[in-house]
């Protein structure tokens, strides 16, 4: 008999988890934008879970999912909001050892953005849907913690159990309506905002299980057969008295993360200046011209940074 424990390795929310928050993200998005993205929503399904799929083949891609706040201890809060000034105060080496998801989704929001100015419909759709994947990862409390599968503290296999077992039952009874897409002015600073919320859950989500596990280990885990495999899965009841016992967690983080999807794909968007999708419905760039607009981006580029170095002083 083959065991596995299912969804063992964190992959972030699971498929399912990330298919779901791109699919329901789109339905926050104003009437300019909407019947694109509903267009090419299974596309945006899809791809949701490609920067997972290259973990395993992309050495650098790994830390862009998780950031361990706790490695830095009390100074996780001064960390600098900007990649720029992180790498050179800590270096770049030791930033990617803990993880760069803020910093990571502060550089697809700008690469989003640079895709709508240049009107390149293949490229909005590929940065939409792994923007989305790598918000909600920043979501997950156990994406911002050293002990990411409870390794620490004995309760291997808790980071699936979290991010795909309980959205994979309880999903169905969460609400899913988060409103319309608002304009976020400070892309770095929402970035942070979601890790350093997730983190403060971290203790519930560690504590509340292994409570659960003192009085409740009979009914642990379950067997399931899986075509020829035989899989260990966290038990349906235990399941549900831990979702209990987190108090709609997983419900909040998931809408959370939809929302600021939603909110971040719009800012991009908008910062572009709000250029008419409904023209790439039809109609795909040719090469020439998506070249010509990648030279205008360049240049409003160089511009604004200019601009917002001398206010921010190079930060
Ligand atoms: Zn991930």
């Amino acid at each position: 008999m083959k065991l596995i424990l299912a969804a063992a390795a964190s992959m972030g929310w699971g498929f399912f988890g990330h298919e779901t928050i791109n699919r329901l993200s789109i339905f926050s998005l104003p009437p300019g934008m909407i019947g694109f993205y509903k267009r090419h929503a299974d596309y945006l399904v899809e791809a949701s879970v490609n920067p997972d799929k290259r973990r395993y083949a992309i050495k650098e891609e790994a830390p862009r999912h998780y950031i361990d706040l706790d490695s830095y201890g009390d100074s996780a809060r001064s960390l600098p909001k900007y990649w720029g000034a992180a790498r050179a105060r800590l270096g770049e080496d030791s930033l990617m050892k803990h993880g760069i998801v803020p910093w990571h989704i502060a550089f697809m929001t700008e690469q989003l953005r640079e895709a709508f100015f240049v009107r390149d419909p293949d490229r909005i759709l590929r940065l939409s849907a792994e923007l989305g994947h790598y918000v909600a990862d920043a979501n997950v409390p156990l994406h911002t913690t050293r002990n990411h599968n409870g390794q620490l503290t004995n309760q291997h296999g808790i980071h699936g159990f979290w991010e795909s077992r309980l959205p994979e039952l309880f999903s169905k009874q969460y609400n899913f309506f988060v409103g319309r897409a608002s304009y976020e002015d400070d892309v770095a600073g929402r970035a942070w905002e979601a890790v350093f919320h997730a983190h403060a859950a971290v203790d519930s989500v560690l504590t509340e299980e292994r409570l659960l596990s003192i009085n409740h280990s009979s009914i642990k885990y379950n067997y399931e057969t899986r075509g020829k495999q035989t899989i260990r899965v966290f038990g349906a009841d235990y399941s549900r008295l831990y979702h209990e016992r987190l108090r709609g967690m997983v419900e909040r983080q998931m809408r959370r993360s939809i929302r600021m999807t939603a909110d971040l794909w719009y800012t991009a968007w908008v910062d572009a200046g709000q250029p008419d999708l409904r023209q790439l419905l039809e109609y795909r760039p040719t090469e020439e011209e998506l070249r010509k607009r990648k030279l205008e981006w360049e240049g409003w580029k160089a511009r604004t940074y200019q601009a917002r170095e001398h206010e921010s002083g190079g930060n």
